[in-house]
């Protein structure tokens, strides 16, 4: 059977996305190829968050055509995701060589038409529709697949995003929010859990939007029959999203609603076996009082957050359209931190938006000292097209945008290694996920608060919780000491 081999760019909704299409094609008897040389199907699974990471991929595929199409002239290239849908045709126009374009809404398409193409039955397919009801076909894990079981697994929740951030590409790539349902999702993580899954990461685009689109209630029956239980006010700690434990004319009432997303992590923690849940992204204008109460309240939820933040300056989130301030995202991190002192909180920042001043970027400096980020994923502004900030004046020239990231980045760095550094001589739970990446003598796990542990242990100890106790701090890693193992 052919061999496919899948490259993936971008985020963990990509990677997610390739684990599904590759366990589709297993499924119908193709193998995973170790690498481009041997495979008779190579997909680059694209991302267009940046210019630079089209470009990366573009540039991959022309020298992939360029050495295949000399001496295997027979295998099938193909695009797949973001770039495929915002380009379509255009990529096979630009690079005749490539005999598959296709979109974010039709991965579970992927086998029907390799096969259609490796049998000569269609030259060159491109599809980039849009799909109802594909929100829930991101299901096939990879599991099985692999000689080892995986310990943890990314559990998609929902596509699309409603946010239109007006430096942002995702809407117009991954379409309207569409969410699954609770009882869909809930029987993927039971499966997951029953093959000896111990965490899993609910992953959506702006997850804290699940299932406030019309078209969750037409979805089946996704609450619970109590119509989603509700807690005390008084045991809220407040909320980032405006109150809405007050009524308009200043009524208190004694009970919150529980949102749909909160309804959704009640669900999956009830699951027995399961140990640990995360989820990402979320928007932090999404953090109501219930979703920091779940903090509280749901002990396999664990103390870690990736707060997307972008930047500092209200002048220039209001120009981003974020839908928050400075000051609420501050109070948004200490309710956090009140809840679980020991929460990691990690962010994206966006550096050299279009109007943002030497001030602008000062105040994010400021607010990337005064949250103590654990790890921050800085980016250089990229304008995308069809997004109004890309027509903005003011553009920022290239060169302060790397000034930028290099003195924020210098920042972030510098506080991260403090945080890390805390750790030393700290006793610590880890889930062991595996053989390290950079050492595979040696094990690795992850601490509640998202941070890596390396250390030397042996193939029992995957999959299991356990206590270690921190000797060493690296760069964004911390090693723990074998001594204590047992
Ligand atoms: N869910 C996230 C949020 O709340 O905004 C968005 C995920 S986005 C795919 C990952 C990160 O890429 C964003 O948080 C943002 O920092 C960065 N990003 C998005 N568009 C960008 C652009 N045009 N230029 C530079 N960075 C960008």
């Amino acid at each position: 059977m052919p061999g496919v081999f899948i490259k993936t760019y971008g985020c963990q909704m990509n990677e997610r996305d390739s684990e599904a299409v590759a366990a589709q094609l297993v499924a119908k008897g193709y193998t995973l190829a170790p690498s481009e040389a041997e495979a008779d199907v190579i997909l680059l699974n694209t991302c267009s968050v940046r210019d630079f990471a089209e470009q990366k991929a573009i540039g991959k595929m022309q020298n992939i055509a360029a050495d295949v199409r000399k001496n295997r002239p027979d295998v099938v290239l193909g695009f797949l995701g973001c770039m495929a849908q915002s380009r379509g045709q255009e990529l096979i126009d630009k690079l005749p060589d490539v005999d598959l374009v296709l979109g974010t809404q039709k991965f579970h398409h992927a086998a029907d038409y390799l096969d259609a193409i490796l049998a000569g039955r269609r030259k060159k397919i491109v599809d980039v529709a849009l799909e109802q009801g594909s929100e829930a076909t991101i299901r096939e894990h990879l599991l099985n697949g692999n000689a080892q079981k995986s310990v943890t697994a990314f559990v998609s929740i929902m596509q699309g995003c409603n946010q239109y951030c007006t430096f942002c590409i995702v809407p117009y790539t991954r379409g309207e929010e569409r969410s699954r349902t609770i009882p869909d999702i809930v029987a993927e993580c039971r499966q997951l859990v029953a093959q000896g899954v111990k965490e899993i990461t609910l992953l959506g685009q702006i997850v804290t939007s699940y299932g406030k689109r019309a078209n969750f209630s037409r979805a089946g029956s996704p609450l619970p029959a109590d119509g989603g239980a509700s807690v005390p006010a008084s045991r809220l700690v407040g909320s980032l999203a405006p109150p809405n434990d007050s009524g308009a004319h200043g009524v208190t009432r004694p009970t919150l609603q529980r949102s749909p997303f909160v309804q959704l992590l009640d669900a999956v923690h009830e699951i027995e076996g399961l140990e640990r849940i995360r989820f990402t992204a979320p928007h932090p204008k999404g953090y109501g009082g219930d979703l920091i109460e779940a903090y509280a309240r749901l002990p396999k939820l664990v103390e870690s957050a990736h707060l997307p933040v972008q930047s500092g300056s209200d002048r220039v989130l209001k120009l981003m359209h974020r839908g928050y301030t400075r000051r609420r995202f501050l109070d948004l991190v200490e309710k956090l931190r009140q809840v679980r002192p020991d929460i990691g909180i990690t962010t994206d920042i966006i550096v050299g938006f279009p109007g943002e001043t030497e001030d602008d970027f000062e105040q994010t400096l400021s607010l990337a000292r005064e949250v103590r980020f654990d790890n921050a994923y800085i980016f250089k502004y990229s304008p995308r097209r069809d997004t109004p900030a890309a027509a903005m004046p003011g553009q920022v020239p290239q060169k302060i945008r790397e000034e930028r990231n290099h003195r924020l980045l210098e920042t972030v760095n510098e506080i991260g290694k403090r945080k890390y550094d805390a750790f030393v001589g700290r006793q610590t739970q880890i889930l062991v996920e595996g053989p390290s990446r950079k050492n595979s003598t040696r094990l690795a796990g992850r601490t509640r608060c998202n941070k890596i542990v390396v250390f030397d242990g042996s193939d029992r100890h995957r999959g299991q919780l356990m206590d270690v106790k921190i000797t060493r701090a690296g760069s964004f890693t911390l090693y723990g000491d074998p001594a204590i193992l047992e």
